[in-house]
């Protein structure tokens, strides 16, 4: 089986399709890079409010999203933004389903660091996965924010998450744990 088959089994980006996977050696070890295009001569849509736009031009170098690792080894998407003319709101960068903003993570991974957040103390997380606190931070605010508006990707991980049992980590004892449906802190972060 290839990758790509198990990528797209686990993934819904249409119409956005992997071009290629390549398993790069860095420094720090091997990561699998996915390179993701555009499929077919559909317009892509402002990432502000949704609309589909004519295309403006691209961005100059491409944008690079960390996936769920795959034994244990980074698997990070690639793609070079295009920015759309936007009727409403002017030139805009695309909107991607594989994330929001400037986030790194994709949506999948957050939803993955939030539900281990659910079992271990952030911090656990940051170093279990090799990832900042911020990301986890992070990662659990979005799934705070993201059981309100119910995104309509990452379905399955959201499941997984769900499935996850909680923990039972002490307030305070290792940071911060999201033990609850809102940890305190995110709790103020979302209210400010
Ligand atoms: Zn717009």
């Amino acid at each position: 089986m290839h990758f790509k088959t198990i990528f797209n089994r686990v993934t819904e980006y249409k119409p956005f399709v992997v071009d290629h996977v390549h398993l790069v050696e860095h420094d720090s070890g091997p990561v699998m890079e996915v390179t993701m295009r555009a499929r077919g001569n559909g317009q892509p849509e402002c990432s502000d409010c949704g609309n589909r736009c004519p295309g403006y031009d691209s961005m100059p170098t491409p944008r690079r999203f960390d996936f769920i690792p795959m034994w244990m080894i980074p698997v990070v998407l690639i793609y070079t933004m295009r920015r759309v003319q936007c009727a409403t709101c002017g030139v805009k960068v695309e909107r991607v389903p594989w994330a929001t903003g400037k986030n790194q993570l994709t949506t999948e991974y957050q939803w993955f660091l939030a539900g281990w957040a659910r079992r271990m103390s952030w911090k656990d997380v940051a170093v279990s996965f090799r990832v900042s606190w911020d990301h986890v931070y992070n990662s659990v605010k979005h799934a705070v924010s993201g059981q309100r508006t119910q995104p309509e990707n990452s379905v399955r991980v959201q499941r997984y998450v769900a499935s996850l049992p909680e923990g039972d980590c002490e307030e305070g004892a290792a940071g911060d744990s999201y033990s609850g449906p809102l940890s305190r802190d995110a709790e103020d972060e979302q209210s400010d």
